[in-house]
């Protein structure tokens, strides 16, 4: 059965052209691409989408990058996605990503890490409807 998860193509990853790269690893892997949006968030709608990490001694510098540039959000469909996009993006830390992966390929460092993908599916759902009204679903 097939399944969606939630991504974002990062505002390091924008600005350095690596757009198109990211979305034809995405698709040669098999995921489907159900909705895309180029748009620029607030400090306080990034604070929103990570509120999670409120508490961490990141979160400043995690909004402050996430609202500095436009971002790619997606909704992306595959068997098992949530798990498989978890793995295609390779570790939080580029420095610690397998070869092949698209944090290993595209990033730069664990703060500007070119993408994020959904770790659960409650997180997927929340994340999904956080970014996209109902008439962008397909
Ligand atoms: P994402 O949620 O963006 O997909 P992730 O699930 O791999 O990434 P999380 O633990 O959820 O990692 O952290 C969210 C984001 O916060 C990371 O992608 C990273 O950009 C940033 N981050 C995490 N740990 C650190 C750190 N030690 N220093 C700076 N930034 C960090
Ligand atoms: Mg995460």
């Amino acid at each position: 059965m097939s399944q969606r998860t939630f991504s974002i193509i990062k505002p390091d990853a924008v600005r350095k052209g690596y757009t198109g790269a990211i979305l034809a690893e995405i698709e040669k892997a098999g995921f489907k691409i159900v909705s895309i949006k180029k748009i620029s968030i607030s400090r306080a709608q990034a604070e929103g989408f990570y509120h999670v990490h409120a508490a961490r001694p990141f979160f400043g510098e995690l909004t402050e990058f996430m609202s500095s540039g436009p971002i790619v959000p997606l909704i992306l469909e595959k068997k098992n996605a949530i798990a498989d996009l978890r793995t295609l993006m390779g570790a939080t830390d580029p420095a610690k990503a397998e070869e092949g992966t698209i944090r290993k390929k595209f990033a730069a460092s664990i703060g500007e890490n070119a993408i994020h993908g959904s770790d659960a599916a409650d997180t997927a759902e929340f994340e999904i409807g956080y970014f996209f009204a109902g008439y962008e679903l397909k």
